[in-house]
Parts: structure tokens; sequence; C-alpha cells
């Protein structure tokens, strides 16, 4: 394995963020490699690829039909341009020129999340619909969302994770004030693990991503109403062709549900668990660090939340945050709450020994910042997360990320 960073001339990723799409996402299990390897080699024809891929996706989801797109951003979009369109090949042409009645999207004003860095209403309006976002950031009443519902709407789209304000409209209530005025709803369920009480709620399509916890290459999965998922691969003559996924994206689908399906999913929580204790026991040792374990309501995994005491470590969680994405090997976590104080370790993809590496080098990074030991080139506060973010992608053909005097000192 180490030899695999070496060849490429990479950092060895430890990662405690999840399948983030920027981290590679899943670790592809052997049997999911294998069948995607081989497929490499192959010629098939990809339609008929799909329709078994449709077969899989709705063993899994219980839909009437599915397909595979690129990833799920794509799936999104994808998805919107088929209630626009329909199975009308004309229409599928002229995107994201609009010539039907319906030309509107509809979104809670609080739903429109970066999926992946990318604004929701961005990814919309690839398809060139005009995006209604509806409500406000923090609450969405009933009435928003129903005076919304006019003639030219050709979907509404609802997002799923934890990150969201609580006082947005349910689902259940999205999808049936939807469905009361004949409006399909689409479902953005990338970062899913409940792969079938969507559509049993009547979600139309449902967007899940393949190469996230669901362990297979990079794609997405649409599942839905068999006219809809129809229209979304017909999308592929038209702006859906960039989006497009490869024979082993569509393998890496139907060979990582077979997986899924059969997988022992609570002896990798106990698993988990396990490595979570000896994690929380490690940190509770380090003055100013706190611990607790959490059960992620979103994904399958077991979480560590970390709270720093800046006043008792000397640094700031987003420093220190900052200080082990320039070490080797990188650790990345949940930096979403990285300037309030928090990190959160997701255990998924950590190897056994891996939770101990995170907190050495924690306790090392400390040290060094007592005895005063850093580079002189100091980091300066970035206002808030995202900002670092930016910073960091403008730099990425030029500044090597490797900085080990930060983690070491001089
Ligand atoms: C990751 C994610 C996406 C984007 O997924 P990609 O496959 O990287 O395009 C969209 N929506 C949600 C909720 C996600 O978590």
């Amino acid at each position: 394995m180490n030899d695999f960073y070496k060849r490429f001339g990479l950092r060895r990723v430890i990662n405690a963020r999840g399948p983030a799409t920027v981290l590679g996402a899943s670790r592809v299990n052997e049997k999911v490699r294998k069948d995607i390897e081989q497929a490499l080699g192959m010629s098939v024809e990809i339609w008929e690829l799909q329709r078994r891929a449709s077969e899989a996706i709705s063993r899994l989801t219980g839909a009437e039909a599915g397909c595979v797109v690129g990833c799920s951003a794509a799936g999104i979009a994808i998805s919107a341009a088929a209630t626009i369109t329909g199975d009308n090949i004309a229409k599928i042409k002229e995107l994201p020129t609009i010539t039907g009645e319906k030309n509107k999207i509809v979104v809670q004003k609080g739903h429109v999340i970066g999926i992946g860095d990318t604004p929701l209403n961005q990814v919309l309006r690839l398809t060139g619909a005009e995006v209604v976002e509806v409500g406000e950031a923090l609450d969405c009443a009933t009435f928003y969302l129903v005076s919304s519902l006019t003639s030219d709407v050709a979907a509404a789209v609802y997002v799923l994770g934890d990150v969201f304000p609580p006082n947005l409209l349910p689902l259940e209530t999205f999808i049936k004030i939807c469905k009361s005025k004949n409006i399909p709803v689409i479902v953005d369920a990338a970062y899913e693990t409940d792969f079938t009480h969507l559509i049993k709620k009547g979600a139309d399509l449902v967007v899940h991503s393949a190469q996230k916890w669901l362990g297979g290459a990079t794609a997405a999965i649409i599942a839905g109403r068999k006219d809809l998922v129809h229209a979304c691969y017909l999308q592929e003559m038209g702006i859906g062709r960039p989006m497009k996924v490869g024979k082993e994206g569509i393998v890496g689908v139907i060979s990582a549900i077979e997986s899924w399906i059969n997988r022992d999913h609570k002896g990798i929580l106990k698993r988990q668990m396990k490595m979570a204790e000896r994690f929380k026991a490690k940190v509770s040792e380090v003055n100013g660090l706190r611990a607790t374990i959490k059960r992620s309501e979103y994904s399958p995994s077991i979480r560590v939340e970390m709270t720093v005491d800046q006043e008792k470590t000397g640094m700031e969680a987003w420093e220190i945050n900052y200080r082990l994405g320039k070490g080797d090997p990188v650790i990345k976590m949940d930096d979403y709450a990285v300037h309030h104080g928090k990190m959160t370790f997701d255990l998924t993809f950590l190897d056994d020994g891996d939770e101990l590496t995170i907190i050495d080098s924690i306790v090392k990074i400390l040290e060094n910042k007592k005895k005063d030991t850093f580079h002189p080139k100091a980091p300066i506060k970035p206002l808030t997360r995202m900002d670092l973010l930016y910073e960091t992608a403008k730099k990425w053909l030029d500044e090597d990320p490797r900085d080990e005097s930060v983690i070491k000192g001089d």
C-alpha cells in the first residue's frame, strides 16, 4: 500500500472524514475492485449494462427502475433535466434552452448548500431551469412551498443531511404537498445509507452516491419512477453527455450493491466502537481536549467529536487542523465546525492503529507550539473554513502541500 503512495509521489492520507469526494471517496473493497478490473478489460454494450444496473438498483432501493450517472451532482442535474423534458428527444437536445412550459425547479432556501463545494442552485441551473428558492434561510412555512408550486414548475428538490436548520419542512410534508399538485420530488440522498425509505415515502427520483457509503467507483445512482428514470438515461444524448459514467462505474455499482446487501454492518460498527473507545481514552489524556462518541444518523459510522479548549491547549482547533493537513501522513477529519472549536473524526476508513497516529500527531503539534519550535511561517487565521479551502485550492498547482516542519518543528 505504501508503495502506491511512493510510486505516485503522494502523501498517505489518514481519512477520518468519511467518503468525501475530495479524498477519493470510499476505500473500495477487494471484490468490487476485482469486478471493476475485469470490466476494464472488456467491451460491453453500455445500455445492456445499464439495464442490469437498473435491476440491481431496484433490489437495493425498491424503486421501479434506476440508472447510473457520473456523480451525485450529475444525478441532480440530470434528474432535474428529466422532469423538464420527459422522454421528448427534441426537448432533450435543446437544453439548456427550455422550450416547454415547465421551466422552474423549486427548493427550500435552507437546502441550497454546497454539494461538494458547488452550490446546489448552480447545479440545477445547468439544465437552463429557473431555480425558485422558497422560505427563509432558517425556516420554511408551508405556505411558501404551496404558493410556489405553479403550473410552470417541473420538479421540487429536497436535500438530506445533518447540517440543516431544524425548522425546514420535513420530507414527508414536502412530498405530500408536491404530490397534491402533481409535482415530482427529487431527493438528494448522496450521503444517505438507508437506501429503501425514500421510495417508500413517495419520492419520485432519488440520487444516491455510488462512491460514498455504497463503496463503488466514482458514480451515482438515480432510482425512482420508471418513466422519469427512462428520461434520465436519455439525457446522455443531451446535456448529460459530459456527466456520463463508464463501464467501470456501472459495474462498480452492481458489484457494490451485492457487497452492501451481504455486508456485516453490525460487525463493522462493533469494530468502530472499540476503536472509538481507544481513541477517546487517548484524547482525554491530553489537557484541553475532550471527546464524545457519536452514532451518526446519516452514515453507518461511529464518529468521535473532539472539543478543543484553546485556553488549555494554547492552540485553536482550526490551527491543529491546518497543521495536520500539512503532515505526512496527511490527516483529514470533518472540519465543519473547526472554527467553533470542534473536530469530528469518522472512523469508517481508518486502519487499526490510525487512531493512535492521529492523537500522537496532535500531541506533537501541541508540544511543538509550547516549545515554540515551529517553522517561522505561522499560518494566518482564515475568516471561515471555506476561505482556507479556496485559498488552498487556488494554489494547487504551485504550492507543495507537504510542510513537515509544522508537525516536526525545526
Ligand atoms: C457529496 C454530496 C454531493 C455531491 O456528490 P458528488 O458525487 O461528488 O457529485 C451532493 N449532495 C450531497 C448531499 C452530498 O453529500
